[in-house]
C-alpha cells in the first residue's frame, strides 16, 4: 500500500483528490469544516517536503457550472485553516488550470474548480482525466468519501500515474482502520448494526457475520426480527418482506456461533413525535398504536457487559430516533459505553452516516478510536467490495 512516505515531494507537484464536498449555510459559509481539516495533515507533509499541491475536489451536485457550487466559496475558509493564502483556478481543465498548475511553486497551494462543473468527471471521461493528470507529477488520493466511484478524479486518473500514486494519510488512516476491524482485529469482535431498515444494511450484516463474535441489532431493524419470531410489535417500523431474511440471518449467525443481541425492551410512543406519551414495554409485547423509538433500560444493562468485553468494535447505526430528545437516551448510552470500552483498551470505529452525526452532536468524537469520514464508502468496504478509487491505487 503506497502512501506519502514512499514519496520524495521536494520540486513536485502533487495532484490531491480531496473530498471538500462541505456543508454551507445560504450566504456560503461553511457550516462543518471536518472535510478541510481532515485533509490538512496530507498537505502540510507535502508542503514541508517542499512540494507545491494541486486540490481537485467536487461540491454539491451541480448541472453544469452552475455558481452556488463553485468552489471560490471555500477558499478564504481553506486558506485559514491550511495557514498558507490558497490559489484559485475558475476550472479545473483548460488554460485556467495548466496556466495556474505551471506556474506553482515550491510550497504552494491551487484549488481547482469543482470537478463537477463537467459532466466527464462522473462519467470516468478518460480523456477528461488524462487533462487533469496532466497537471501534476504525483496523484495522491485522500478522498475516502468518495473512493466507491469510479470518476475521473477518483480511479480514472491514476492509471496516468503508473509509479507515481499514493493513498493520502486520511484515506490511509480509513483503509487501516476498517483493516483492523475486519481483517486484523483483536477478539472478541462486536458491531453494533443500528438505523432505520433491515433492507440498508443487509449485505453488511451477511458479510460482516464472517468477522465478528458478536453483534448487536438495534433501532428499527429490531422489530422485523422480533416480529419474525413471532412478536408484536405494534405500530414500530417494520419490513413484513425482510421477515424470512431475519430469520436466515439468525439461522447463519447461529451456524457461525455469531451471539447476536437484540433489544429485549423498548420505549414505545404512541405518537412518532418528541412530546408523545411513552411506556416502557417487552420488545414482544408493543401494543397496537405505540411503536418502539428507543431501546429501553434492560436492552442497555445487556449491551453494556457485551461492549465492555469486547476488544474490538464496529459501530454503524443508531438504537433510535435520536434525532428526538426523548429517543436519544439509548444511542447516548451505547456512545458511553463504547468510550468506556475503548479507555479500557478497545479499537472503536464508528462510521457510515448517522451514527457519525450522533457521535458528534453528542460529543464523542475523541473517545473513540477512529469516527470514519465516508458514510457510503464505508458502508460499501464493510459489504465486501473492493472500492474502485482504492484498487486504481493498489494497481
Ligand atoms: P440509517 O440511515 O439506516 O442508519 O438510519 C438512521 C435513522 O434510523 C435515524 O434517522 C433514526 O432516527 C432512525 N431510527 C432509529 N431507530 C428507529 C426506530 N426505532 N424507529 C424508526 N426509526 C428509527
Amino acid at each position: 500500500m503506497k502512501t506519502l512516505n514512499d514519496f520524495d515531494f521536494k520540486n513536485k507537484k502533487a495532484i490531491i483528490r480531496v473530498d471538500f464536498n462541505v456543508p454551507l449555510d445560504e450566504n456560503f459559509n461553511i457550516t462543518d469544516t471536518t472535510r478541510i481539516v481532515s485533509a490538512k495533515p496530507t498537505i502540510d507533509a507535502i508542503l514541508a517536503q517542499g512540494g507545491s499541491v494541486i486540490l481537485m475536489s467536487h461540491l454539491g451536485r451541480p448541472k453544469g457550472a452552475e455558481e452556488k457550487y463553485s468552489l471560490k466559496h471555500i477558499l478564504k475558509s481553506t486558506s485559514e485553516i491550511l495557514g498558507v493564502p490558497v490559489k484559485f483556478a475558475d476550472d479545473c481543465v483548460g488554460e485556467a488550470a495548466t496556466t495556474a498548475a505551471a506556474a506553482l511553486q515550491p510550497g504552494e497551494v491551487l484549488l481547482l474548480e469543482n470537478l463537477r462543473f463537467h459532466a466527464e468527471e462522473e462519467a470516468g471521461d478518460v480523456a477528461f482525466a488524462k487533462e487533469l493528470a496532466s497537471l501534476g507529477d504525483i496523484y495522491v488520493n485522500d478522498a475516502f468519501g468518495t473512493a466507491h466511484r469510479a470518476h475521473a478524479s477518483t480511479t480514472i486518473i491514476a492509471q496516468f500515474f503508473p509509479t507515481a500514486k499514493c493513498f493520502g494519510k486520511l484515506l490511509a488512516k480509513e483503509i487501516e482502520s476498517i483493516d483492523k476491524v475486519l481483517n486484523n482485529s483483536e477478539r472478541p469482535v462486536l458491531a453494533i448494526l443500528g438505523g432505520s431498515k433491515v433492507s440498508s444494511k443487509i449485505t453488511v450484516i451477511e458479510n460482516i457475520l464472517d468477522k465478528v463474535d458478536h453483534m448487536i441489532i438495534g433501532g428499527g431493524m429490531t422489530f422485523t426480527f422480533v416480529k419474525a419470531l413471532g412478536g408484536k410489535v405494534g405500530n414500530s417500523i417494520c419490513e413484513d418482506d425482510k421477515m424470512e431474511l431475519a430469520l436466515e440471518i439468525l439461522r447463519l449467525a447461529k451456524e457461525k456461533g455469531v451471539q447476536i443481541h437484540i433489544p429485549v425492551d423498548v420505549i414505545a410512543a404512541d405518537d412518532f413525535s418528541n412530546t408523545a406519551n411513552t411506556q416502557i414495554v417487552d420488545v414482544r409485547e408493543i401494543p397496537d398504536g405505540w411503536e418502539g423509538l428507543d431501546a429501553g433500560p434492560k436492552s442497555l444493562e445487556a449491551f453494556e457487559k457485551v461492549i465492555m468485553e469486547c476488544k474490538t468494535i464496529l459501530w454503524n447505526g443508531p438504537l433510535g430516533v435520536f434525532e428526538m430528545e426523548s429517543f436519544a437516551k439509548g444511542t447516548i448510552a451505547l456512545g458511553n459505553y463504547i468510550a468506556a470500552s475503548t479507555a479500557n483498551g478497545a479499537f472503536s470505529l464508528v462510521g457510515g452516516g448517522d451514527s457519525v452525526a450522533a457521535v458528534k452532536q453528542f460529543g464523542f468524537e475523541d473517545k473513540v478510536s477512529y469516527v470514519s469520514t465516508g458514510g457510503g464508502a464505508m458502508l460499501e468496504m464493510l459489504e465486501g467490495k473492493v472500492l474502485p478509487g482504492i484498487a486504481a491505487i493498489l494497481d
